[in-house]
């Protein structure tokens, strides 16, 4: 099956929903939020625009969502205030992923548009959000037609398992992992370099089509902090401890009773969640 047909984050607004264990991005796209400022208000002011098209891609569904919307509007209409310039239109799309939760994403979307009615004064003819539910590993707008670009926590999600993951004999050289880890073989850090190499290269590439002459793109890719590329998250490894061990307990159990499954403790859960 395809990845990009079956990956979503955890949908909803429970507990182990994405929506409430997402604090960790929230952290990150606070902190790169200066940068999505200045990038906005450069924009504005090359050309005054009377309508701006933006995107935030790998939206998926909570209150991160909500957040960099708001602080991009915020840091236009600031500007348009102190300038006197009455507002543009914005379009503002929310991409992700076809199996992402939209639903639970749109049904917050009233309450923030009478917040900014509220707030700000600001009518919704001049805030619309639309849906784009479709990989950015290509093209998904028209030619020239996106201002501003946005996306964080995203882009390390590849468009597929890369090859060369197995040998000629169709074994497995990363047996026990979901990523790259210390016991993993060079071949393997090439695999998924190779991956990303052939992704990030479409992304780059549809979005250089998408985009107009001016506009700007602000990414958030987490990294490593050194150039060892076994040199990975803790939480990889936990996750790979965790996916290993309840398949080792799903093996145990189903020899001896196969109608009473295991049941795991929310960790195991909240683990899932990411
Ligand atoms: N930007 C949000 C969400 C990050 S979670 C935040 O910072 O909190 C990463 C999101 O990227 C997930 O919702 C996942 O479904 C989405 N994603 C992964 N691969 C994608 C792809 N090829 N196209 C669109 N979205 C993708």
């Amino acid at each position: 099956m395809e990845v990009q047909q079956v990956l979503h984050m955890n949908g909803g607004v429970g507990d182990t929903s994405y929506a409430n264990n997402s604090v960790v991005q929230r952290t990150i796209t606070t902190k790169e939020m200066h940068i999505v400022e200045d990038a906005i208000l450069d924009l504005y002011c090359m050309s005054y625009p009377k309508k701006l098209s933006i995107v935030d891609l790998g939206c998926s569904s909570g209150p991160n969502t909500l957040f960099v919307i708001s602080h991009i509007i915020d840091t236009i209409e600031m500007k348009c205030c102190q300038l006197n310039h009455l507002l543009p239109e914005v379009q503002m799309f929310l991409n992700d992923l076809p199996g992402n939760d939209f639903n639970t994403l749109f049904s917050y979307l009233p309450d923030f548009y009478e917040k900014l009615k509220e707030e700000k004064h600001v009518s919704l003819a001049q805030r619309l959000v639309a849906g784009v539910a479709v990989s950015f590993y290509g093209r998904l707008f028209p030619s020239k037609s996106l201002e501003f670009i946005h996306s964080s926590n995203s882009l390390h999600w590849l468009s597929q398992v890369p090859q060369g993951l197995q040998n000629e004999m169709g074994i497995s050289l990363n047996k026990g992992n979901i990523y790259i880890a210390k016991t993993s073989p060079p071949s393997v850090f090439r695999a998924y370099l190779s991956q990303f190499q052939r992704d990030f290269y479409l992304f780059l590439k549809s979005r250089s089509e998408e985009v107009i002459g001016g506009g700007r793109m602000v990414l958030t890719v987490t990294g490593r902090g050194s150039l060892d590329p076994s040199e990975c998250y803790s939480q990889w490894e936990l996750m790979t401890q965790t996916l290993n061990d309840m398949v080792s307990r799903v093996e145990a159990t189903s020899q001896y009773n196969h109608l009473n499954p295991p049941s795991f403790s929310s960790k195991y859960d909240q683990i899932l969640t990411y």
